[in-house]
């Protein structure tokens, strides 16, 4: 693997405009199952199709059941070394911007600006009567003192979170991220199995795709590169690598 961190490493450096695509595989390591790792992943534990924006509707209840879950991964998680070593890279000038699929907020959490959440992310919730915003502490405050619906202090309709959920349209962040995506010549794919469409349109319409992911993906024979193994020490490796590189020109 040392030699194809080093010419990973080279990629980066005479790359034009990186960025840095993420999926649920980035933040394992911080202790929040991903969705469909063969060992352990969320899906094995919620079905799908009660997380979405129809359930939400029809039963708000069963919703909440299984959101309940979800957001108890999700509670109190801190960054791991992968997010920490992606903000490494945009402080060295080599990331332009992360656009994440992920709603932990553990990019930002880490020190990276530049962070497009093409699904959303747990800051606000919504009335969904009316549409008005709140914090999300609103509605994880009602969870947690047992309540089975949130509801808005509006409409006393239900809250829901800004999380893109099955059948959602896109976040808005998902324009911009597309933008981003046709001005790169690089996206380098971290921990995300690609098969989250259209959000995996995004590092598939840069100039070339890079993958780093501890298993196979369907679009590893279309990549650059493809680096199988855990994000967290792969990614710390490439930053000590680019900063090594840069001593011996200096
Ligand atoms: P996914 O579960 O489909 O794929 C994750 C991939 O990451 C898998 O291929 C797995 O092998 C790989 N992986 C797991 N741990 C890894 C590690 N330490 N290093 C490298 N690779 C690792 O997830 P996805 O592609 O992101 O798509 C699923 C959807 O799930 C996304 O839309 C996202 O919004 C949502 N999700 C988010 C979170 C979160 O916010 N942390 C958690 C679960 C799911």
């Amino acid at each position: 693997m040392g030699s194809q961190i080093a010419d990973l490493a080279e990629m980066l450096m005479t790359a034009n405009y990186v960025i840095a695509f993420t999926g649920a595989g980035i933040s394992t390591e911080s202790g929040i199952p991903d969705f469909r790792s063969r060992n352990g992943g969320l899906w094995t534990r919620i079905s799908p199709e009660l997380l979405s924006a129809a359930t939400l509707r029809a039963d708000p209840e069963l919703f909440y059941r299984h959101f309940r879950v979800m957001e108890q991964y999700l509670e109190d998680k801190e960054p791991n070394q992968g997010h920490r070593a992606l903000a490494d890279l945009s402080r060295l000038g080599i990331l332009r911007g992360i656009v994440t699929q992920n709603i932990d907020g553990l990019h930002q959490k880490s020190g990276s600006r530049r962070v497009l959440e093409v699904h959303g992310n747990r800051r606000l919730c919504r009335c969904l009567a009316c549409k008005a915003e709140y914090p999300y502490q609103l509605l994880g405050e009602q969870l947690a003192k047992g309540a089975a619906v949130p509801v808005s202090p509006c409409c006393t309709a239900v809250l829901r979170p800004n999380i893109v959920l099955f059948g959602d349209r896109m976040a808005d962040d998902f324009t911009l991220a597309r933008q981003e995506a046709f001005r790169s010549d690089l996206a380098v794919a971290v921990g995300t199995s690609l098969t989250v469409f259209p959000a995996a349109e995004i590092p598939l319409s840069a100039g070339r795709l890079v993958i780093i992911n501890s298993e196979k993906t369907e679009f590893d024979h279309q990549a650059a590169m493809v680096v199988q193994g855990p994000a967290g020490p792969v990614l710390v490796r490439l930053v000590e690598k680019i900063r090594a590189k840069r001593q011996a020109k200096a």
